[in-house]
């Protein structure tokens, strides 16, 4: 028997035809190095399907580079005041205009997802479309799907392509007409033999342990499994402190832990969904991953006290009553951070706009507004406003809640905001925030352009979802490694209060997202220790504990952080049984022993 053709590398998709014809360039520091450019930039043409060029993904080795590099910071954590670094090459990450799930790269067996980014539109409405796969139409319906963070919406061909016996490219086209809006697009899909998918996700499946506190659905052969008695512990723990800080009940929660990075790593729903794996590159970080607990949590149990809240106080609650944001911080000097920088809106303005403001800055703004109420009016009068019963929105809302719960109006509270928030420093919240705004603003860029996730909203369950890949599956490629590497160092920095660290690293990334080019400074030591790691999956079966790393994962991070979890009692595997009729791969469920409780809330 002959053997199977190998890529010897994912591809990745090339993307043509697009309405419009991109043009690619350097960044300026690149330009000056003449270094070689790696095969793998992407190409575009307007030409029809037969001229779709082939990419591939190899590099190739440049003559040794020798650079002084601005940057202050080495993967080792060690400030420098000058870095030399030598660049093996300069590497573009591949831009990609129809994102295909479960992705980046495809193993025979997925039954893949097309998704075609159409920008900024608030149209639902779908024309006409037509997806073709090598010339055949493929019999799929077309959703129009939106990304409220990424302010993009999506036209979605859900489930469209099974690639059972389809190992090789295929050429995926797609037509379409939105109102104001024309679409034909043609990219290569590669389908990898199926023995060439990550181990991690072969035998894999949702499996549901019953904590204190929740339903935990997690996936087989992932971090969360590993690591499963600490996240449980977390969560448990978590659940009590809300309890506690609302003086209210958790109701049973269903919450799923996925081993993917979606939007910003967590969002709740009928479902509490939170991103946790080891290459978590959002604000939700080992060390940070309880703040994210806390945070869905608190929407879980005010839900039931909330009938027509507006979305400012919602989040606003969630962010002072949990101290922070995405970590402990002082919500008054970074509400006054922002007004130095002249980005504090107006109450009403805040409550008005507060779709159309940036992530970090409202979030902060609406969490110091909300401790600002609490120290003013108190924690129970602002739980009697957060539960106010009137058909208004917005800053209307406001009004007529406060005038009815706190006998005043929303002119009276802005003008007290300012004024409390003159009152405080904004000390180093001022970098920190500046920072934060900056990184999460490149990653949200990278992740639209580079890397990015599928539209989740139109799945009505996450944990329904029964392609495991759809939640599991990571980027391999050392590029796009390296990157969410550096991403993740940077945001550790930030947590850790590193803030001169911090600085170049983030101007690194926003130059990145930027450009799409990495390869120079500090990037190009964690490219090529991507590339020295190799592509390997990682191996999760019959590791335990809670060591900050899964053994052969591709460890790039500096370990200088203390990561600590509290030790939890559960789960112990007492029953493990599937449900009736459950083929495998399905949900399973076991529930666990909780020393001196025998009762469920
Ligand atoms: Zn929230």
């Amino acid at each position: 028997m002959l053997p199977r053709a190998r890529p010897q590398v994912p591809r990745a998709p090339v993307p043509i035809g697009w309405s419009r014809l991109r043009t690619y360039r350097l960044a300026p520091v690149a330009l000056g190095l003449s270094i070689l450019v790696a095969a793998c930039a992407p190409t575009h043409t307007t030409s029809s399907a037969t001229a779709v060029p082939t990419s591939t993904a190899s590099t190739t080795a440049a003559p040794p580079t020798t650079v002084a590099s601005t940057s202050t910071a080495a993967p080792g954590g060690e400030a420098s005041t000058t870095t030399t670094v030598t660049p093996s090459r300069l590497v573009i990450l591949p831009e990609t205009e129809i994102w295909t799930f479960p992705g980046p790269d495809h193993y025979e067996g997925d039954v893949l997802s097309f998704e075609i980014p159409l920008g900024d539109v608030e149209s639902f409405v779908v024309e006409s479309a037509t997806l073709t796969v090598d010339g055949v139409e493929i019999d799929a319906y077309p959703i129009v799907g939106r990304d409220p963070l990424l302010r993009s919406s999506r036209l979605v061909f859900l489930d469209a392509f099974d690639t059972d016996d389809q190992v090789g490219d295929h050429l995926v086209h797609v037509e379409a007409k939105l109102p104001g809006l024309e679409i034909d697009v043609r990219q290569r899909v590669n389908v990898a033999p199926a023995e060439d998918r990550p181990t991690q996700e072969v035998g894999t499946g949702w499996a549901t342990v019953a904590s204190d506190c929740c339903d935990v659905t997690y996936l087989e052969e992932s971090a969360a499994a590993r690591d499963l008695t600490d996240v449980v512990a977390v969560i448990d723990s978590s659940a009590a402190e809300v309890e506690t800080l609302f003086g209210l009940s958790l109701p049973r929660v269903q919450f799923v832990l996925i081993d993917v990075v979606w939007a910003n790593g967590g969002f709740a729903t009928s479902e509490v969904v939170v991103s946790y794996l080891d290459r978590n590159y959002t604000t939700a970080r080992r060390q940070s991953f309880r703040q994210i607990v806390l945070h869905e949590l608190t929407h879980a149990i005010t839900q039931q006290i909330q009938v027509s809240t507006p979305t400012p106080l919602v989040e606003g609650v969630a962010v002072h009553f949990t101290g922070g944001h995405t970590k402990p911080e002082p919500l008054g000097a970074r509400a006054r951070a922002l007004s130095d920088r002249g980005e504090l809106p107006g109450v009403a303005e805040l409550f008005d706009t507060f779709a159309d403001l940036q992530h970090e800055s409202r979030y902060a703004a609406v969490g110091a507004f909300t401790q600002y109420l609490v120290e003013t009016y108190g924690r129970d009068a602002v739980l009697d406003l957060y539960s106010f019963p009137q058909g208004r929105e917005g800053s209307g809302w406001l009004n007529a809640a406060a005038q009815d719960i706190l006998d005043t109006d929303v002119e009276a509270l802005d003008a007290g905001f300012t004024e409390w928030v003159a009152g405080h420093e904004a000390g180093s919240q001022a970098d920190d925030l500046a920072l934060s705004v900056a990184l999460q603003e490149a990653r949200r860029t990278y992740q639209a352009r580079y890397s990015s996730y599928p539209t989740f909203s139109l799945y009505p369950s996450v944990a329904d979802i029964a392609q495991s890949a759809i939640v599991m599956r990571e980027a391999l490629a050392p590029s796009l490694v390296a990157v969410e590497a550096l991403i993740a160092y940077a945001q550790d920095l930030i947590i850790a209060g590193d803030l001169a660290t911090a600085a170049p690293v983030v101007e690194e990334i926003e130059r990145i997202a930027a450009d799409g080019s990495i390869g120079v400074g500090i990037s190009g030591e964690f490219l090529d220790r991507a590339e020295a790691s190799g592509r390997r999956p990682r191996p999760l079966r019959g590791s335990s504990g809670s060591s900050a790393h899964v053994p052969g994962e591709v460890q790039l991070l500096p370990d200088f952080l203390p990561i600590s979890f509290g030790r939890g009692h559960c789960p112990e595997r007492r029953r493990h049984e599937r449900r009736p009729g459950a083929e495998s791969g399905s949900r399973r469920r076991h529930d666990c022993i909780r020393p001196g409780s025998d009762h469920r809330r």
